[in-house]
């Protein structure tokens, strides 16, 4: 994030958001049943920062993403953007908003139609959004493809005749294409070569700069997020578990969950005899569809007491600009015995 941005401007705004998947049918031998996805989500986005979301699959972040920007509906709770209400908004209202709002998916080969050019992929946004005549959008089209690093030949080649880095270069330059001011990025890199995951890395940190944008970025390698984000928040089967700013969290993690996944990262931090100090979970994550009482992290967390199996704890501060949802916080983020 540069340093001229306005840090504390909220952009994007969730408010106790939930998502609800309705599943099975009334016919089958269980009958209906809801799967809370995503539950009682409450997040503020600043302009201009990267705010990472991890946790492990299907935790409910991709769920999460998709109802940042409305591909979902919302079930519960509210998501304001730029101040307004979009919680419920029709695609008609909506349409000024994607400009604004837009995201890069996970595989660009699934995300591009194979039987379109490259350029009329990144053009496409243009053609619906915009008034911009041929020539106009040729124009922008070539822009962005030199903003992301492509050559002004590659406008005419298919996705399959990219690698899989060109076609995220491709993804991104569609995303960008508007001029948004937020773009949730849901797991951009997880499918690329390690060395190309490092080049587009740097793209979306050069893209940021220039463009002054905000993201939102998902990702299960947490090497990757402590890399890009200001702040991250730490999801728990659908919930919020720790929030704060992205090395408070990693130097220090509060939530025994959050101390878990960080210790089997490779990290600076050793203990005084050279080795690093890994937190095994044990047991697996629950079902949502039958998440356990009280503490959703109770049956694997190795300090549960009495209290955390019966009493669900909030997403509270826990010091200034963290916030922690458990009962026993660590004061310091050290082990605990
Ligand atoms: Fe562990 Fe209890 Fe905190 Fe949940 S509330 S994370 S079970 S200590």
């Amino acid at each position: 994030m540069s340093d001229e941005m306005e840090p504390d401007q909220t952009i994007l705004e969730t408010r106790g958001l939930g998502k609800r998947f309705s599943i099975g049918t009334r016919f089958s031998k269980e009958g209906r049943r809801v799967v809370h996805a995503v539950d009682n989500v409450s997040l503020a986005v600043r302009r201009g920062e990267t705010l990472g979301l991890v946790g492990e699959s299907g935790c409910g972040k991709s769920t999460l993403a998709r109802c940042l920007v409305r591909l979902y509906d919302i079930t519960d709770g509210r998501l304001l953007f730029d101040g307004n209400d979009i919680t419920s908004q029709s695609l008609a209202e909506l349409r000024p908003l994607r400009r604004r709002l837009q995201m890069v998916f996970q595989d660009p080969s699934a995300s591009l139609n194979p039987r379109r050019r490259a350029g009329d992929l990144v053009a496409e946004p243009l053609r619906v959004h915009t008034r911009l005549g041929a020539a106009g959008i040729r124009g922008r089209v070539a822009e962005l493809f030199e903003l992301v690093g492509l050559l002004p030949d590659h406008v005419v080649r298919y996705p399959h005749e990219f690698s899989g880095g060109q076609r995220q270069r491709v993804g991104i330059a569609r995303a960008i294409a508007l001029n948004p001011d937020l773009v949730v990025l849901d797991e951009p890199v997880s499918a690329l070569d390690v060395s190309v995951q490092a080049q587009i890395v740097n793209l979306l940190a050069d893209l940021q700069e220039k463009l002054k944008l905000t993201y939102v970025f998902i990702a299960h390698d947490l090497s990757v997020v402590r890399q890009v984000s200001n702040r991250i928040a730490v999801m728990y089967l659908g919930s919020i578990v720790e929030e704060g700013p992205s090395e408070e969290v990693f130097s220090a993690p509060a939530h025994p969950y959050s101390q878990a996944l960080i210790s089997a990262v490779p990290l600076v931090e050793t203990t005084p005899g050279g080795r690093r100090k890994r937190i095994i979970l044990t047991g697996d994550v629950p079902s949502p569809l039958d998440p356990p009482a009280g503490c959703r992290f109770h049956p694997r967390c190795p300090v549960a007491q009495a209290r955390c199996r019966v009493e669900r704890p909030a997403l509270i501060e826990h010091r200034a600009g963290r916030k922690v949802a458990c009962h026993f916080p660590v004061a310091d983020g050290s082990a605990r015995p």
